[in-house]
C-alpha cells in the first residue's frame, strides 16, 4: 500500500469544544502522522473558494458562515492509505451515521458542524494541501 499525504481541517466547533487533542489523538492512533499543523483563521473568501465545489447547494451559505466562525486547525497528514484511513477515522458527513470510536461520533454536532474535513481523493489532497501550506513551509517541515 502506497504512503500518500492527505489535508485535515479540525473545525470551528471541534476547536470550540477543545477537541483539538482529542480529534488529533484519534488521527495519531490511527497510524496517521502530522507532518504539518497551524491554527488560522478562514476568511469569507478563503472558506467560499475552498467548498466552491458546492456552490450551488443550499448548505453553502451556512457552511462558509460555520466555517469563518472561529479558528481552525489545518493539517496534512501523512500515512499508508492515509486518504482512506483518515476518512474511516473520521466517520459519515453526517454523526447520526458515524460509526462508533470515530471522530464524529464522538464530537461532532450535527450534519454540518461535524468536527473535520478530510480531503476525499489523491488530487483533491493535492490541491487542498496547496490551500494553506506552501512548498518551502513543507520543505522545512520535512522529517
Ligand atoms: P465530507 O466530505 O464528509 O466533509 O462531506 P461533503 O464534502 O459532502 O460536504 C462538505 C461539508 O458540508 C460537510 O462536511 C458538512 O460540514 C457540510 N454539509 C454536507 N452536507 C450537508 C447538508 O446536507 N446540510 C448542511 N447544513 N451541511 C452539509
Amino acid at each position: 500500500m502506497a504512503i500518500e499525504r492527505t489535508f485535515s481541517i479540525i473545525k470551528p466547533d471541534a476547536v470550540a469544544k477543545n477537541a483539538i487533542g482529542g480529534v488529533t489523538a484519534k488521527l495519531e492512533a490511527a497510524g496517521l502522522r502530522i507532518l504539518a499543523s497551524k491554527m488560522v483563521r478562514l476568511s469569507e473568501a478563503q472558506a467560499k473558494a475552498f467548498y466552491v465545489v458546492h456552490k450551488e447547494r443550499p448548505f453553502y451559505a451556512g457552511l462558509v458562515k460555520f466555517m469563518t466562525e472561529g479558528p481552525v486547525v489545518v493539517q496534512v497528514l501523512e500515512g499508508e492509505n492515509a486518504i482512506a484511513k483518515n476518512r474511516e477515522v473520521m466517520g459519515a458527513t453526517n454523526p447520526e451515521k458515524a460509526a462508533a470510536g470515530t471522530i464524529r461520533k464522538d464530537f461532532a454536532s450535527d450534519i454540518e458542524r461535524n468536527a473535520v474535513h478530510g480531503s476525499d481523493a489523491p488530487e483533491t489532497a493535492k490541491e487542498e494541501i496547496a490551500f494553506f501550506f506552501s512548498t518551502a513551509e513543507l520543505a522545512a517541515l520535512a522529517r
